[in-house]
């Protein structure tokens, strides 16, 4: 057999799985919505791999290290492993095209809405992209499911009440919209 066969949601963190901060740049500012672990139990359930998608420019910028980073994954990680649902991998994109620190500095191909980091996890993990789903508060977020090929979800937690607004004059292209991520993979999990 071989080949692409699983099914992924993709999912945006700040504001769609955790709680939206402002910046989080810390550890103990890592907070599911009340809702989280239930969406993510539901799309585990019912056979989605769990991926996280992050842009992290902060790093790019300077205002956050790599190393402080990974410790806030691994809290998410923890938090979301305890509730059995741990992501099957998180993605993050460190760049930023006018970033401070020059390592990190360049016009990359996985800040989204540049869908670099879902063809990564679909070569890693065989992902069938046309049975997965984009999770996310943004306009990039959707952008970033339709480059990827994906069905894309805008959650009204966050950021996505306000983009919503915006995305009403213009549409970038078909999308589902839903009051939070469990509501989302609730519609997904009726539809497979
Ligand atoms: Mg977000
Ligand atoms: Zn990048």
């Amino acid at each position: 057999m071989g080949g692409k066969t699983r099914k992924a949601v993709f999912f945006d963190r700040d504001g769609t799985l955790l709680v939206e901060v402002g910046y989080l740049n810390h550890p103990s500012l890592v907070a599911p919505y009340k809702f989280t672990l239930k969406a993510l139990r539901k799309a585990k359930e019912s056979g989605f791999l769990l991926i996280g998608v992050t842009n992290q420019s902060g790093i790019a910028r300077g205002y956050i290290k790599e190393s402080d980073l990974r410790d806030i994954h691994c809290r998410m990680q923890d938090i979301l492993g305890d509730a059995g649902v741990p992501l099957d991998a998180i993605y993050y994109c460190p760049h930023h095209p006018n970033g401070r620190v020059a390592a990190y500095r360049e016009k990359c191909n996985c800040r989204k809405p540049a869908a670099g980091m879902g063809f990564e996890a679909a070569e890693r993990f065989g992902i069938d992209l046309g049975r997965s789903y984009m999770v996310g508060d943004k306009e990039t977020d959707v952008l970033f499911g339709i480059n990827l090929g994906v069905t894309p979800c805008l959650v009204r937690t966050g950021y996505g009440s306000y983009e919503e607004r915006g995305m009403k004059e213009s549409p970038p292209g078909n999308f589902h919209v839903f009051e939070d991520v469990l509501g989302a993979v609730e519609w997904m999990a009726g539809g497979v």
